[in-house]
């Protein structure tokens, strides 16, 4: 998948080597801070444990609520970056093409003008408007400072083992997943769940999947209708990228059982599911996961 690759990094924010580590990585990681896989035992797959729980899920990272307080989102980034390696490049080019789609989609689909926002890259740790983060989060995004973060290396560490290869697609996927977080902070879904989430906490874990079901659905939406897949087989590794992070797969490899009710993003089959409405429909009205919360 070379299509969607780009050079231009004036949408990153690049504060790899600005020796933030983010505290009690060392602890948790002995042998400074590199991801444990494969690992031996114990210490490791408390790690998993930790870093899995956060994957993708800005609102572990704090109190951060609140739609749009942009500081410094708008236009080209501080330390805009060069996109050189493949993974660079890959990053960068969804980090444009995606916010290109929605500068399109969401004045044609929901009526709202798109607010451009940047890709920071950190390795180690980097402070954030959510709070102190560390690379063991995962890529995820801050809906207080708007910004999508991402440890580079880290996540091909994350996809190799939830995924079973770091693919082009996946990278896309995961990107595409994060900014669709952006658009539900845009429409301000994301502050309406919050407070859903505060009057009913019995109903949280549902809102929470929803939400994660409709970013995979954003993200389907996006390689559907751009001209991202080369072939037949990069959609299987998208959807794959999607089931390989399902709660019932991460449950299973870290926990060796599964357990539906402390499910906060959804499963193998309804992640596939819901991107490949996405994908199908190339409509992001469609990604109604909402309607389908019950009870
Ligand atoms: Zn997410």
């Amino acid at each position: 998948m070379t299509k969607i690759r780009s050079t231009d990094g004036s949408h990153i924010d690049d504060r790899r080597g600005q020796g933030n580590t983010g505290g009690g990585l060392g602890s948790l990681f002995p042998g400074g801070g590199s991801f444990p896989f494969p690992m031996k035992a114990g210490g490791g797959l408390l790690g998993i444990v930790v870093m899995l729980a956060a994957l993708f899920l800005p609102k572990l990272l704090g109190a951060a609520t609140g739609t749009s307080t942009a500081a410094d989102t708008s236009g080209s980034a501080n330390n805009p970056a060069s996109c050189v390696t493949d993974l660079e490049q890959i990053v960068c080019g969804v980090t444009n093409d995606v916010q290109l789609y929605w500068a399109d989609a969401l004045p044609q689909f929901f009526n709202t003008p798109y607010q451009e926002t940047n890709t920071v890259w950190f390795t180690g740790g980097t402070t954030t408007g959510c709070g102190q983060a560390s690379s063991e989060t995962g890529p995820f995004y801050c809906p207080a400072d708007n910004l999508v973060y991402i440890d580079l290396e880290f996540m091909q560490q994350l996809e190799e083992q939830l995924i079973g290869s770091a693919t082009d697609l996946a990278e896309q996927y995961i990107l595409a997943h994060e900014y669709g977080h952006h658009v539900q902070n845009i429409l301000g879904t994301n502050a309406q769940v919050q407070e859903i989430q505060q009057n009913d906490p019995d109903k949280a874990n549902q809102y929470s999947v929803a939400m994660e079901l409709q970013a995979d659905c954003f993200a389907g939406a996006w390689v559907g209708a751009r001209d991202v897949l080369e072939n037949e087989a990069e959609l299987q590794e998208a959807i794959a990228a999607a089931e390989g992070v399902g709660d019932d797969r991460i449950q299973q490899k870290t926990q060796g059982r599964v357990d539906p009710e402390s499910w906060t993003h959804g499963s193998a089959e309804q992640r596939r599911t819901w991107f490949l409405k996405g994908y199908n429909t190339q409509d992001p009205t469609q990604c109604n996961t909402f309607d389908e919360i019950t009870g």
